[in-house]
């Protein structure tokens, strides 16, 4: 599988757009605000999207990708999206550019967060929820709850995991499991982080 960030060079703010092409599949998770439709509109196609979360961020492209592509397209809570789509459900397992991805619903940072993981790729899905070098989502927003944030990187902190695609931020690739082990020290501080 290949994995690239069609938001990499985005001028404006926007989560990433991640890109996964494998099994003769075009994936998205999540698909960005902004120029970083700039990027998705040049795709042969579009088989498949999955939202992280629903923050405007990650979501606002949709209509755009939906009316050029018409994808199917995965959440946890359709009625956070502008139109008709799947819903994701803990444990369910999809299969994404040709691998098999189990769902974990990981709210904290908004209610509807999941992330996604390949036991078999050892590759994390985190939106939000997760940053590289020990970071972690924001929980003072609508929705944000510091404790049920903590309560959900416990439930992915003994997942073996090589490689982490975070909703903002470069993906990690070198001691993952360490960064994710760090991420959850910190949050259990409790400082104020904004
Ligand atoms: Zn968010």
């Amino acid at each position: 599988m290949e994995i690239t960030n069609l938001a990499e060079n985005s001028e404006d703010f926007t989560g990433n757009v991640w890109l996964l092409k494998g099994g003769d599949e075009h994936v998205l998770i999540d698909v960005g605000t902004g120029d970083s439709w700039e990027n998705i509109r040049e795709l042969e196609s579009v088989d498949k999207v999955v939202f992280t979360h629903s923050h405007y961020d990650h979501v606002d492209n949709l209509p755009k990708v939906v009316d050029k592509f018409d994808p199917e397209v995965h959440a946890f809570e359709p009625d956070n999206l502008p139109m008709d789509v799947e819903k994701l459900e803990e444990n369910d397992s999809i299969d994404l550019a040709g691998s098999n991805f189990e769902v974990y619903h990981t709210p904290g940072h908004k209610d509807d967060s999941v992330c996604l993981y390949s036991p078999e790729e050892k590759i994390l899905f985190t939106g939000d929820l997760l940053f590289p070098e020990g970071g972690f989502g924001r929980t003072d927003l609508e929705e944000g709850n510091r404790d049920q944030l903590i309560e959900s990187i416990e439930k992915v902190v003994g997942l073996e995991v090589s490689e982490m695609y975070c909703g903002h931020d470069e993906a990690a690739v070198e001691n993952v499991e360490k960064q994710i082990q760090k991420s959850l020290e910190e949050a259990k501080k409790r400082e104020e982080k904004y």
